[in-house]
């Protein structure tokens, strides 16, 4: 369904290193509350697209709108934006030093200003939520990977955003600790969450994503609902990323 105000909109953006150009062009909208997965070869610009969607890559031409906000002008709040849109990486990130509870109360109480106490309360029901609430006063090198990257994912909705984005959140982890991983993500976005996920997860894509994006050397080359498009697909680099895959 397409609606006239996408909560995500990219319109001809570019975006080089160099003399690299790693997004050319590349125009996409997300709708709200849908689930986004992009696809595509190592080095295609997968994780730098994800980064222009929060600021953490700045374009070098285009836009970027975010609820309908052009995020690529000056003084844009980047705190208030980077809030509302959560990022998850394939390493966990966490901070090492820090409990499980205090790795996810650390942002709500020093960037939002939330309370000590309210914020602990969020984190445990969060921790509820992700089925690990015996491990707030854990290390986070005492967890599984599965457990280290739902702490990543929880720690993310502390700051309660109305957008996700997860780069190969699973790529580190073994197959079952990855479905762990994708269930929580699945739950996510049947609640209604706008979620965009870098992965190469076919069976999640027809699972649970909307709306499915192959890039190529910094082009979209295919894009549509993930089952058509996975039996459609009719482009030479689509059909030999999806063969690889097996
Ligand atoms: P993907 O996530 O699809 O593997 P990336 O977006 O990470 O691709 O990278 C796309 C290309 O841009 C790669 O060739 C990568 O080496 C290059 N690249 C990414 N980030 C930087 C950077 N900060 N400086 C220079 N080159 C970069
Ligand atoms: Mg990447």
């Amino acid at each position: 369904m397409l609606s006239a105000n996408p909560d995500i909109q990219l319109q001809n953006v570019s975006k080089s290193f160099g003399s690299l150009r790693v997004l050319n062009d590349v125009s996409l909208a997300i709708n709200k509350g849908e689930t986004t997965i992009i696809m595509g070869p190592s080095g295609c610009g997968k994780s730098t697209l994800l980064r222009c969607l929060n600021g953490l890559a700045v374009v070098d031409s285009g836009k970027v709108l975010i609820e309908g906000n052009d995020i690529t002008q000056p003084g844009t709040d980047l705190t208030a934006l980077r809030s509302k849109v959560g990022m998850v990486f394939q390493q966990f990130n966490l901070f090492p030093h820090l409990t499980v509870l205090e790795n996810i109360t650390l942002a709500p109480t020093k960037v939002r200003g939330i309370s000590e106490k309210d914020a602990q309360e969020t984190a445990m029901s969060l921790l509820t939520r992700i089925g690990i609430p015996d491990k707030a006063n854990a290390w986070p090198d005492q967890l599984s990977g599965g457990q280290k990257q739902r702490v990543a994912i929880a720690r993310c909705l502390a700051m309660q955003p109305s957008i996700l984005l997860l780069d190969e959140p699973t790529s580190a982890l073994d197959p079952l600790m990855a479905s762990e991983v994708m269930d929580l993500v699945k739950k996510l976005a049947d609640e209604g969450l706008t979620i965009v996920l870098v992965s190469h997860n076919i069976r999640f894509a027809e699972r649970a994503g909307h709306k499915l994006v192959f890039l190529e050397e910094g082009k979209i080359v295919e894009e549509g609902p993930p089952k058509q498009l996975l039996q459609s697909a009719s482009s030479p680099q689509v059909q030999k990323y999806l063969a690889a895959l097996g």
